[in-house]
């Protein structure tokens, strides 16, 4: 049975993708059969992998529609499989207003693909709209990546707050996997604050190790390939593979 991890953070440019994307990577190096679900209608993940969602016809979103099944628009890699999204699917927000049921359909969708991954990472948007909830209903954890720069960071604790709402409402049985800790510049005194600020304030289990900023992670994507990849021996590649050993023992 896969086990299923958000990975949200509704404010923007936390690394989120980043930590998806190479995240997927190193657990398909351990071995893992990992699924990437992008669900965020700038399909930053999608591009990242060297999939063109111009060129691929059917997306998440004609999941969303409930045109196709999830099984109809998986790409299958190398690598990690991956479902797609595009811009159309500012499109499904919108058509799940209106929708009985619509904090489901992803968790619906998945059910019928999910037997055959061990693990499934879903890329949220930077928003607490209805395709996160859908996200944090179909999920089992879910995880918080954060730039350690920001002190009393309201983000998280808006997030912690639609955690418990969801679990009220849709998914008793979800739970914090923890935070980690994105862009982290060890040679300030803020970051190691931000760190204990997490766990101080929101409880929140910050999983080792923190995740190095490095330009080699920036440049990564531009070449369809994560910084395991584009650079290996990079500390930033190190970090990534020790965090996936620890996601894994976690599970
Ligand atoms: P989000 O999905 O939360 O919006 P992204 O993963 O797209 O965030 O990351 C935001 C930007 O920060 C991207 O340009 C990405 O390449 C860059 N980035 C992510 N992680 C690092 C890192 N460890 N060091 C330097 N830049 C990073
Ligand atoms: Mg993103």
């Amino acid at each position: 049975m896969a086990s299923v991890i958000a990975v949200a953070n509704q404010k923007g440019g936390v690394a989120k993708t980043t930590t998806v994307h190479t995240l997927a990577e190193a657990l398909t190096d351990r071995g893992k059969r990992v699924l990437m679900i992008d669900l965020d209608p700038q399909a930053c993940l999608t591009y990242a992998t060297d999939s063109d969602p111009d060129g691929l016809g059917q997306t998440v979103h004609d999941v969303f529609l409930g045109r196709v099944s999830a099984q109809d628009v998986l790409v299958e890699r190398e690598g990690p499989d991956l479902l797609p999204s595009s811009i159309d699917l500012a499109g499904s927000e919108i058509h799940l207003l209106t929708k009985t049921g619509r904090e489901f359909v992803l968790k619906r969708a998945l059910a019928e693909v999910k037997d055959r991954y061990d693990i499934v990472l879903i890329d949220c948007g930077p928003s607490l709209g209805i395709l996160t909830v859908n996200a944090l209903t179909a999920a089992d954890t879910v995880l918080i990546p954060f730039q350690a720069e920001t002190l009393s960071d309201r983000a998280v604790g808006q997030l912690l707050e639609t955690i418990d709402d969801v679990r009220d409402y849709t998914n008793e049985n979800l739970s914090v996997l923890g935070g980690v800790a994105t862009m982290f510049n060890s040679r300030t005194n803020l970051g190691k604050r931000v760190l204990v600020d997490m766990t101080e304030t929101h409880g929140l289990n910050v999983i080792e190790p923190p995740i190095p900023r490095s330009v080699r992670v920036a440049e990564a994507p531009g070449e369809g390939v994560s910084v395991l990849q584009y650079a290996r021996r990079s500390r930033s590649a190190d970090a990534y593979r020790e965090l996936a050993a620890n996601i894994e023992a976690m599970l």
